[in-house]
């Protein structure tokens, strides 16, 4: 059934997009409707109206998309050579940039986002990461050994190890920056000559299905790219069961990446695992405050706080802490929340009534347990998931707001009277995704950023990724490093050759 919609701001190739629905699963180059049949919907975070159905995928879709996914990796994908991998790359990230107005049209409209972000944030980002991995696709490489093996009658040796594709992977990805997370996974799979089944957040699936359609007229094979829509507990679940998936690349919540890890010991699959955190932003005496209380704010306001880096617990030198709290906290207050299409809005609604309520209900937990707010702690407006930027100060380190990952827009201030303090408090958490520190003092900034426990360290800034460095998390924000070379880790399997000759 065609609906009839109306989201105001929205472009006419999203609308048209929206209105042909219900979306459809792709699966070995088809688009087909889920064997159940069973559809669930979107829905736009500002208004809670539906944007449109999405084919729910469950067990038998999963297998069928995995059988897709091992027919092409062994046959027709396996036959693409590297260079000519690159070059369908190149060609998606073209069309990428060519339908970005639409993409960033809907992942504003399905995530809530701020439109301006989405456009040079995902959708650029997302561009300038395929064209990144395209160039790796023409430079995997092994390398050549010299050995020592004793050699009784004259033999010589000849070895060498060459870097094979994994095989069918299994990619799983959150509702935050869905458009980008689905690029940060498949980009890597392509280059390494992979092939996968890309599993999008049952939150927001719609940019995932569009990039479906470019990737097939991209020209890629049949079968190389599947995508299942559906939720978690089943269609996710399915994959990181199935005893013919390689690998499960996922990012996602810290306890759904402990049951995955548990869940693909059965088969040995290789894991990745990107997950949450509770990043420290510690700010020193000598800080440039000019740079730090926009720095600060925008580490955890950017995305409404739906970040797995944001800089959610704020250390700050006891002698300027109230004047920087108050900084921040004045920015937050002056925020204008509303549709991220409207002009002038600088935030907008957090994904979903299940994430408003859970953030809503760690502010209560906040001010239960101590927590003073200094402005915020509270829904914006009585219709649409939105919540007010929120600063707590005096929360206890016990306190739930101070330990766990909220991933909404909710900052922890604690004062700090000695650096050595103040890092051992940062790296006083289960996390280790990222952090940042604020100091005019190089020798501040080079010591501090080696002894914070984070896969990623920030300068005078905070949330900064490019697809050349590597992103990943120490301790129980996962193993594994995204973007960069050493994601090609991720996706190759080291074979030795070793030849008597
Ligand atoms: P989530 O873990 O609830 O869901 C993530 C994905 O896992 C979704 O696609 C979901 O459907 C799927 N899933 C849920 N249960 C599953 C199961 N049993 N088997 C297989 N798949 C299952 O996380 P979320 O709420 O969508 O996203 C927020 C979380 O993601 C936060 O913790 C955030 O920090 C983290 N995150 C991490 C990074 C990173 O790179 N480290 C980036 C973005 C988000």
């Amino acid at each position: 059934m065609d609906q009839k919609v109306d989201f105001p701001g929205l472009g006419a190739a999203a609308q048209s997009f929206i209105s042909t629905g219900p979306k459809k699963l792709l699966i070995g180059g088809e688009w087909v409707e889920a064997a159940s049949g069973k559809t669930f919907d979107a829905i736009d975070p500002v208004t809670e109206g539906v944007i449109c159905k999405v084919a729910e995928g469950g067990k038998e879709d999963i297998d069928r998309a995995v059988k897709a996914a091992r027919t092409a990796f062994e046959g027709e994908w396996s036959k693409v050579s590297p260079a000519q991998r690159q070059n369908l790359m190149l060609k998606l990230a073209d069309l990428l940039e060519k339908h970005a107005e639409e993409l960033t049209d809907l992942e504003s409209l399905d995530v809530g986002k701020l439109r301006f972000f989405a456009r040079i944030i995902d959708v650029q980002g997302s561009v300038d990461s395929m064209r990144y991995n395209a160039g790796w696709a023409t430079k995997i490489h092994g390398r050549t050994y010299d050995m020592s093996l004793p050699s009784m009658h004259g033999e010589e040796y000849r070895a060498f190890t060459v870097k094979e594709p994994v095989g069918v992977v299994g990619q799983i990805v959150p509702w935050n920056f869905p458009l980008a997370m689905a690029i940060w996974k498949i980009g890597p799979a392509l280059a390494t000559g992979c092939t996968c089944i890309l599993k999008p957040a049952e939150q927001t699936p719609l940019t995932a299905i569009r990039l479906g359609e470019l990737i097939q007229e991209a020209g890629i094979p049949a079968g190389v790219v599947n995508i299942v829509t559906g939720y978690g507990e089943t269609a996710g679940q399915a994959l990181i069961e199935h005893p013919d998936v390689d690998k499960i690349a996922f990012t996602g919540s810290t306890p759904v990446g402990k049951h995955i890890a548990r869940t693909a010991a059965d088969t040995v699959k290789r894991v990745s695992l990107e997950l949450g955190g509770k990043s420290p932003a510690i700010v020193a005496a000598d800080a440039d405050l000019d740079v730090v209380l926009p720095g600060i704010a925008n580490g955890i306001f950017f995305n409404h706080g739906q970040v797995c880096t944001a800089g959610s617990r704020l250390f700050v030198h006891r002698s300027i802490h109230d004047k920087v709290v108050e900084g921040v906290a004045n920015i937050a207050s002056g925020m204008r929340l509303g549709s991220g299409f409207e002009e002038g809005v600088q935030m907008g609604p957090l994904v979903s009534k299940e994430q408003m309520e859970r953030v809503l209900g760690y502010i209560e937990k906040g001010k239960a347990q101590g927590g003073q707010v200094a402005t915020g702690g509270e829904r914006h407006g009585d219709s649409g998931y939105f919540v007010k930027p929120t600063v707590f100060t005096g929360c206890g380190t016990d306190s739930a707001v101070y330990r766990e990952e909220i991933f909404g827009p909710v900052l922890v201030a604690t004062p700090y009277d000695d650096m050595d303090e103040a890092v051992k408090m940062a790296n006083d958490t289960d996390y280790g995704l990222a952090a940042s520190v604020w100091s005019t003092n190089v020798s501040t900034c080079h010591r501090v950023s080696r002894k914070l426990r984070a896969g990623t360290v920030w300068v005078n800034t905070h949330n900064m990724l490019d697809p050349a460095m590597s992103f990943g998390g120490y301790k129980q924000s996962g193993f594994g490093r995204e973007n960069g070379m050493e994601v090609l880790d991720l996706y190759t399997e080291t074979k030795s050759i070793v030849m008597q000759i």
